[in-house]
């Protein structure tokens, strides 16, 4: 019987933003067919490790798939593609991340449907985190690769200020869940085996902390620093600007639906 077991692969980058590091995930045909979920960074042991077990699968690395241009995602192609001459490497386009890259990025774009490493794997559109995010998803196994759509016992951060867009990124996550999927295997973090209750988890998440941002401005804080302030009360400092980015991904969606507005620096309702 065939079983859809896809090996994850550290790519050896632990830092304060990327927790562990990041996970990638190899897929092996029986034909020698090999795919890679995200390139990671480039840092010689993920290398190392990949090559040693397309070795034992006796694969061959076709294809790299990318969820998203963010550099702990997609930093390593070159090194990949300087390793594997016939590898492809994929993604939805981001022009002005893409280009740091180094390589010819094929472009992908949801509903398409690819044949990696054994397996067909639809492509999901997934933009919030970042406009170019995707997921990937296995239909037979009800598995979703969900790249930065949500790390189990943490949070995902929206970057206003860098194409992140809260509407599309709560889009994305009721778009998983509605997919009914049995296992997410994200870039950060465990595997996700209660998808449903996690994506709901974050998605309550995301209404209350928008309902503090309405009684921030109703309170007469009226700059993105003091909203920030008054619902990550206690924050390391460190952490300030993240939160900023939030509060402000918020802003936006309410001054996109008509609900708070700008002027001058300053909001209201
Ligand atoms: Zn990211």
């Amino acid at each position: 019987m065939h079983v859809f077991a896809p090996i994850t692969l550290s790519a050896h980058n632990p830092s304060p933003m990327t927790g562990r590091g990041n996970s990638t995930y190899l897929l092996m045909g029986p034909a020698g067919e090999g795919a890679l979920i995200d390139a990671g960074v480039g840092e010689p042991r993920h290398l190392d490790e990949l090559a040693r077990r397309l070795a034992d699968g006796g694969a061959r690395l076709d294809h790299v798939l990318v969820t998203h241009a963010h550099p702990d995602h997609a930093s390593g192609a070159p090194a990949l593609a300087a390793r594997y001459a016939s590898a492809r490497f994929h993604k939805t386009p981001w022009p002005v991340e893409d280009r740091h890259y180094g390589v010819r990025w094929e472009p992908i774009g949801d509903a398409d449907e690819i044949d990696a490493g054994g397996e067909r794997l639809k492509v999901l559109h997934t933009p919030g985190h970042s406009p170019d995010h995707l997921a990937f998803w296995h239909e037979p196994s009800r598995t979703a690769f969900t790249g930065d759509l949500v790390i189990q016992g943490s949070s995902v951060m929206i970057q206003a200020s860098r194409g992140g867009n809260l509407a599309q990124y709560l889009a994305a996550l009721e778009r998983i869940r509605a997919l009914s999927p049995s296992k997410l295997l994200p870039a950060h973090g465990p595997a996700v085996m209660d998808p449903v209750g996690l994506l709901t988890q974050y998605l309550e998440h995301r209404l209350m902390r928008e309902q503090q941002v309405m009684a921030a401005l109703a309170s007469g804080r009226d700059t993105v620093q003091a909203i920030a302030e008054s619902i990550y009360d206690g924050l390391a400092p460190a952490l300030m600007p993240a939160a900023r980015e939030n509060v402000r991904a918020h802003l936006d969606k309410l001054q996109a639906e008509g609900t708070a507005f700008e002027e001058n620096g300053r909001w209201k309702t």
